[in-house]
């Protein structure tokens, strides 16, 4: 640019797109804006059109252009520029470029899609405001500072990473911190590609689960292509939207400039593996303005960060999954899912201390499968386990909530029974034989179980009430089997 007060002097521009289409519609809208306008389909042709004859402007239009590709050529002619005005003309769905972009050298930047289909008034404001080949600088060191003390109030969010939820509304609450954001929110992908919002904060009204009309299955929203947030979340790429109405989601623009916004960044959240994103960080601004190559890279390692948060979260929950199924391991038995021996002897420790304190009676049942190596012989082991199930089964249905069934060994079994006395104990285990011998077992006969009942005496310990039981069941099987004896005091 010339540096001459007063009309803008004649300029000129290089314009490189690999799309004939789009150069000759630049030509069309904006040719005007120069006194000499020259267009090149790629960075190759345009750097030796640069060479022949240098250009007051650089217009990149990146549509069209690929990420993988293009960014090494064009970053080189961003280099090559060596500081001379560059206009970058950047999709909304891929803001990606800005800081591949910026990295090779300043560049101003228009976020596309442009108005009906020309980036005319954007090329011209720019020419207007002269080209300092950086974006409109802030004072850069406050901001500086308060990205600093964003990061740092987002790296202490991390000591919350225990739980998903309270970590993203930690992290919202720092992202605020960000100059000109009215509203942050995280979004994240849960099992089964279900996209939620997760956690939001900032201005006081604005909610993004009414704006967006749901909080969950967000990817399945007819906004995914549209909202920053949700486009990042499902592309993996930075998505920005400076004039909301680009989009082509009337509704959503005007319910987002009702509160004020108009600006929205959407970042992808990285996974740890290949795949889709892990979710986005969202930021609604109150105003739009152009980034620098520091805000956008302090965006990406914020996005970073918040990847580690989520995946401690999980860590977190898969090792108290983990925990619980450990316990379960250790306390049920495998084969009937009912109580092991050893939780079994526990269970009745506590039942006991529980019928003392209270005074209130307590029984103990013990059952055993009569004839049951007989089972195993005639039908094999398999359909041995199979009777074991069913009696387990069979018994637990009969229970109440505050009974505890216990396989105690091989096809023997305990009954604990809280406030339940010798009689109600004499009831509830000839329920059980009855039943028992009623039951289906998929494979085999019918078969039966011998049971002892025992009340607990008043200074009686656990050991020495299992032998009474045991004594019962022992003189039921003496008896012929298939019924019930009371053990003796
Ligand atoms: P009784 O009426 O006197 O109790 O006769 P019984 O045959 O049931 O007595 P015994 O205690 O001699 O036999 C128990 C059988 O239970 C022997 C063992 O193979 C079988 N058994 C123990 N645990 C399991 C198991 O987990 N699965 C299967 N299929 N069989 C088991
Ligand atoms: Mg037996
Ligand atoms: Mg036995």
């Amino acid at each position: 640019m010339s540096p001459h007060h007063g009309a803008p002097a004649p300029a000129s521009c290089l314009f490189v797109n690999p799309a004939a289409p789009r150069r000759a519609g630049f030509q069309r809208d904006c040719g005007a804006l120069f006194a000499q306008l020259r267009v090149a389909d790629g960075a190759e042709s345009a750097s030796e059109l640069l060479a022949q004859q240098p250009a007051d402007l650089l217009v990149l239009d990146l549509e069209r252009f690929e990420i993988g590709i293009d960014l090494a050529a064009l970053g080189q002619l961003v280099a090559q520029r060596a500081g001379a005005p560059v206009l970058v003309l950047c999709p909304f769905t891929n803001a990606r470029w800005l800081p591949a972009l910026m990295a090779h050298g300043p560049l101003d930047y228009a976020i596309g899609p442009f108005g009906p289909g020309e980036p005319q008034p954007q090329v011209a404001a720019r020419l207007a405001q002269g080209f300092t080949g950086a974006p409109a600088p802030g004072p850069v060191e406050v901001e500086l500072a308060s990205l600093l003390a964003v990061r740092s109030e987002a790296q202490q969010a991390l000591a919350e990473a225990d739980d998903s939820i309270r970590f993203g509304e930690r992290l919202c609450v720092a992202l605020q911190g960000w100059p000109g954001v009215l509203h942050a929110a995280m979004f994240q992908l849960h099992e089964g590609g279900d996209l939620r919002l997760e956690a939001q904060h900032g201005a006081a009204g604005l909610d993004l689960a009414a704006i967006l009309g749901r909080a969950e299955r967000l990817l399945q929203s007819p906004l995914r292509h549209a909202f920053p947030g949700l486009l990042a979340a499902a592309s993996g790429e930075p998505a920005l939207l400076d004039a909301l109405d680009k989009a082509g989601e009337p509704e959503l623009a005007q319910a987002l400039h009702a509160r004020g916004v108009q600006m929205v960044l959407g970042v992808p959240i990285p996974a740890s593996g290949p795949g889709a994103p892990r979710g986005s960080l969202c930021l609604l601004f109150g105003h739009a303005r152009p980034f620098s190559r520091a805000e956008l890279g302090a965006f990406a390692d914020l996005a970073q960060l918040a990847a580690f948060g989520l995946r401690m979260a999980e860590m977190m929950r898969e090792s108290e999954e983990l925990l619980g199924r450990v316990t379960q391991l250790a306390t049920l038995d495998a084969l009937t899912g009912v109580a092991n021996r050893r939780h079994g002897e526990y269970l009745l420790e506590q039942e006991i201390k529980r019928a003392r304190r209270y005074r209130l009676p307590l029984a103990l049942i013990a059952f055993d499968i009569d004839r049951f190596r007989n089972i195993n012989d005639a039908y094999g082991h398999p359909v041995g386990d199979v009777a074991l199930r069913t009696v387990a089964d069979t018994v637990r249905a009969l229970l109440r909530s505050s009974d505890a069934l216990v396989r105690s060994g091989g096809e023997e079994f305990q009954v604990i029974a809280p406030h339940t006395s010798a009689i109600d104990g004499l009831k509830l285990a000839e329920k059980l034989r009855a039943a028992i011998e009623q039951a289906e077992i998929p494979g085999c006969d019918h078969l039966t179980v011998s049971l002892g009942v025992a009340q607990l005496g008043e200074l009686e310990n656990g050991d020495s009430l299992a032998v009474r039981v045991n004594a019962a069941l022992a003189r039921a099987k003496r008896a012929g089997r298939n019924c019930v004896e009371l053990a003796m005091q």
